[in-house]
């Protein structure tokens, strides 16, 4: 019987496992690799201010090759939410009109299922394959992400694990298998800054500092700079206010504080430290300016991501024709969307993420379809054939 992604993805949605340490889940995925001849790995981490991870790391390398393709993913799942909002148990992984409905269906372990049946088959035909192939699987990528894939792969580095290439099997369609292959991610930097200025009666000004009017002219100068016009793979970059506030003490009174967030998504011509060094400038020439001297500010940031590209050189060439193979479409290859653990994995090896849609990630009613679950194994199957 030919390997079923589909039967394997059910089994694995049946294991409720959030981030953290789940046993079950990577015992049940280290069970099925062991019976491919997979070297499987268990590994726990942590520390550095989070919670325990478990983790699995598997690799079939008969030859000792060089060249070794991982595929690196995450059993964890986000919660549920309300159980009675879903149409269908979160954890029954049913099938209903062609829709395979469940937490962690599309995002992601369908693909690792896909993933396994594809070298499953791959192994039937070629049990001594010129490279090796290898898992990275972390029960937490959803939530810190701080004791898994980072620490598997210091964990690979110490003890001498070849890793040249890897597939990461986030969701990284819009709508459509074969829509889109991800090489890259923009960087993230989240900002507060706070405007203390002197509070004072709305009719004498001239005996009290607006922090609003500060932080407006702030804001504006911050808004209306063109970071970049976007580079070969990104979009341009872009800066988001997410709040204004204030103390709101009433119709006469000039506040004493105001305070604003916001976010900035960078490509690749930027790091988090040029995006810094630039909101700092431009505080340090708004605050104290003509008129405002008094005025102080305090910035606050953290940064989620750099960015990064990882090189198309080798790897997503092969997931290109794959896909267009399978599904007679060409991928754009994009560099959209939040962070994924392809971030730490780019400093190691070439890495492309390919996967389901991810339309419904998150959601209640999240599912996959059926027939997008055959193509994605398919496809897998035809990169470790072209690879
Ligand atoms: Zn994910």
């Amino acid at each position: 019987m030919k390997p079923n992604a589909v039967k394997l993805s059910q089994q694995l949605i049946q294991i409720p496992s959030y981030s953290g340490v789940n046993h079950q889940v990577l015992e049940f995925l280290g069970s099925k690799l062991s019976a491919l001849g997979f070297a499987c790995d268990f590994m726990e981490f942590e520390g550095e201010n989070s919670y325990a991870v478990n983790n699995l790391h598997a690799v079939f390398n008969p030859k000792n090759s060089e060249k070794v393709l991982y595929f690196a993913g995450h059993t964890d799942v986000v919660n549920e939410g309300d159980k009675a909002s879903w149409t269908h148990d979160p954890f029954a992984a049913k099938i209903v009109d062609g829709k395979l409905f469940g937490r962690g269906a599309a995002d992601m372990k369908c693909a690792i299922a896909c993933f396994v049946s594809a070298a499953e088959e791959f192994l039937e035909k070629n049990p001594n394959p010129d490279f090796g192939i290898g898992f990275l699987i972390t029960n937490d990528e959803e939530a810190d992400g701080v004791n898994g894939t980072a620490k598997v792969l210091d964990w690979m580095q110490k003890s001498g694990k070849k890793i040249t290439h890897c597939l990461v099997g986030e969701p990284t369609n819009p709508s459509k298998f074969g829509e889109m292959i991800k090489i890259g991610r923009r960087g993230s930097i989240g900002f507060k800054v706070k405007i203390t200025g002197r509070q004072g009666h709305v009719a004498y000004p001239q005996n009290a500092i607006n922090p609003i009017t500060i932080l407006i002219n702030l804001l504006k100068i911050l808004k209306d700079h063109k970071l970049d016009a976007g580079t070969k793979f990104f979009d341009p970059s872009n800066l988001e206010i997410t709040s204004i506030t204030s103390q709101n003490l009433g119709g006469n009174v000039i506040p004493n504080t105001a305070e604003a967030a916001f976010n900035v998504r960078f490509n690749d011509s930027h790091s988090s430290q040029s995006i810094i060094d630039l909101v700092k400038y431009a505080c340090e020439k708004t605050v104290g300016g003509i008129g405002f001297v008094g005025a102080t500010y305090e910035l606050t940031h953290r940064t989620s991501g750099e960015s990064f590209l990882s090189d198309p050189k080798f790897l997503a060439p092969i997931v290109v024709d794959a896909v267009k193979k399978i599904t007679g479409q060409t991928p754009e290859m994009s560099t959209t969307g939040g962070t994924s653990d392809a971030r730490f994995i780019k400093n190691y090896a070439e890495v492309v993420e390919i996967g389901l849609v991810n339309q419904t990630a998150h959601q209640i009613d999240e599912f996959s379809e059926v027939s997008e679950i055959e193509q994605l194994q398919k496809t897998y199957l035809e990169i470790l054939r072209g690879f």
